[in-house]
């Protein structure tokens, strides 16, 4: 038996569903000890969503979640969308506000309003928090979970692993609740940067840092069309950025990681069409003018781009009545075909979250407990279980909380 002196239930873990849970199951009354490496709870949440935090989002469907086992989503997803998530939120007194595509922020706009206020709830309910506290190890003995951390060992008869992915170390990402988990016998889905900047070797590429455009990129791995997203490009020294690389990154990842060639096609003006495109190029060319190509072309692109079109399409005209309708062709061609080799991905320091995790078909969708190892519980994006960008990270972390909170308060025996 557990000694009195030992909490009920460990979490492992105080950013977003080791609060929730935390809340969620204190209110049985059982006794309740979380443990945080960081010297501050919910430091990803603080900083999310540019500070705002997109903590939801309005349309909660499967389509938006990706995992192994899309069943497993759907069961979680089950009676926890978005009415759910607000409803946990108003109840501890955070409103919500809609910004665009459904994306949902605390009224406030400050993430760190979320991150308080589910602090405040867990304590006001009795929960035991001690930061600066990583855990090292973990074993199962004569029923009790053993832990060992920097602060002394700690034991409980439940045990809630919600100690996150490897994305954003610089935040307190790590492996180890994986390291945990494979320990206590459960398979674990190689975990893959997603929502992530791609690196390019392009020479190019420096020439263009800073340009911000909206466009579309298609991504292809070995010549195979596998995506396309449209918005934000953001050109950087090591690469490229902005939504519509974030948007197509996960696919990015999983490719890369299979040593396949990849390499985006960027549509720089996907406003036009090749022919509306190619007529206004061909309508603008004023016979006998010196203007130089260069300057030409600052009238339709960002000035930095225009060596790397010229250059790209292999445009021959220096003036503008040097052009052509061949030349024209190529240049429309490259505008809307730019080829940006990708070499990597920023890593986990750069992404926003991990794919892979915890194989789900191992874990009961409806209360979060291992089939694996009883009393043991695992929220969040530990499981393989990563999404789309809009808020939905966030979702999956709120709900498998209240799912894994609510079956611990209603297995808790006085
Ligand atoms: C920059 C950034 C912005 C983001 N913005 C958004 C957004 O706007 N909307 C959205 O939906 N998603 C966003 N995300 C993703 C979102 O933050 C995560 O999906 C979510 O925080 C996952 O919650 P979690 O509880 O599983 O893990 P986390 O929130 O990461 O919490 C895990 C906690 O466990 C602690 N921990 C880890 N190992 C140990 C250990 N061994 N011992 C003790 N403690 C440990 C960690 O320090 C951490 O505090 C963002 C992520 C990043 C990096």
């Amino acid at each position: 038996m557990n000694n009195k002196s030992d909490p009920h239930l460990i979490i492992v873990g105080g950013g977003a569903s080791g609060l929730v849970a935390s809340i969620v199951a204190a209110k049985s009354g059982m006794c309740i000890t979380l443990l945080e490496q960081n010297s501050q709870i919910g430091k990803k949440i603080r900083i999310s969503g540019n500070g705002k935090c997109n903590i939801t989002n309005k349309n909660i469907v499967p389509e938006r979640f990706h995992s192994c086992h899309k069943g497993f989503i759907e069961t979680v997803l089950q009676d926890y969308g978005f009415d759910a998530v607000k409803t946990f939120f108003t109840s501890i007194g955070l409103e919500l506000v809609e910004g665009k595509e459904g994306k949902m922020f605390p009224m406030s706009l400050q993430a760190s309003s979320v991150s308080e206020l589910l602090e405040y709830e867990a304590k006001k309910l009795g929960v035991n928090f001690i930061c600066d506290c990583r855990v090292d190890a973990i074993c199962k003995k004569n029923d009790i979970f053993i832990l060992e951390t920097t602060q002394g060992i700690h034991k409980c008869e439940k045990l809630l692993l919600a100690s996150g992915s490897p994305a954003a170390p610089q935040l307190g990402g790590n492996d180890s609740g994986l390291h945990f988990a494979k320990q206590m016998g459960h398979t674990i889905i190689p975990n893959l940067p997603s929502l992530v900047q791609l690196c390019s070797k392009e020479s190019w590429i420096k020439h263009a840092s800073g340009v911000k455009c909206e466009g579309i990129a298609k991504l292809y791995a070995n010549g195979e069309y596998i995506t396309e997203k449209k918005g934000d490009l953001l050109f950087t020294a090591y690469g490229i950025s902005g939504l519509a690389i974030l948007d197509l990154s996960r696919e990015a990842s999983i490719h890369l990681a299979q040593h396949a060639y990849c390499e985006l096609i960027l549509d720089l003006i996907p406003k036009l069409n090749k022919e509306k495109l190619t007529a206004l190029l061909l309508m603008r060319i004023q016979k006998e003018s010196q203007k130089p190509l260069s300057l030409w072309l600052q009238g339709i692109i960002n000035k930095k781009l225009i060596p790397v079109i010229l250059e790209q399409s292999k445009c021959k005209a220096i003036y503008e009545y040097q052009l052509n309708r061949k030349e024209i062709g190529k240049l429309v061609f490259t505008l809307k075909n730019l080829k940006l080799s990708i070499s990597d991905t920023k890593g986990f320091k750069g992404a926003e979250v991990a794919a892979g995790g915890i194989d789900t078909a191992e874990v009961n969708p409806q209360t979060m407990e291992s089939k694996r190892v009883k009393n043991l519980y695992f929220a969040g994006e530990i499981l393989d279980v990563d999404a789309d960008r809009g808020g939905f990270n966030f979702h999956f972390a709120w709900v498998s909380a209240l799912r894994a909170g609510k079956a611990l308060k209603s297995n808790y025996i006085f």
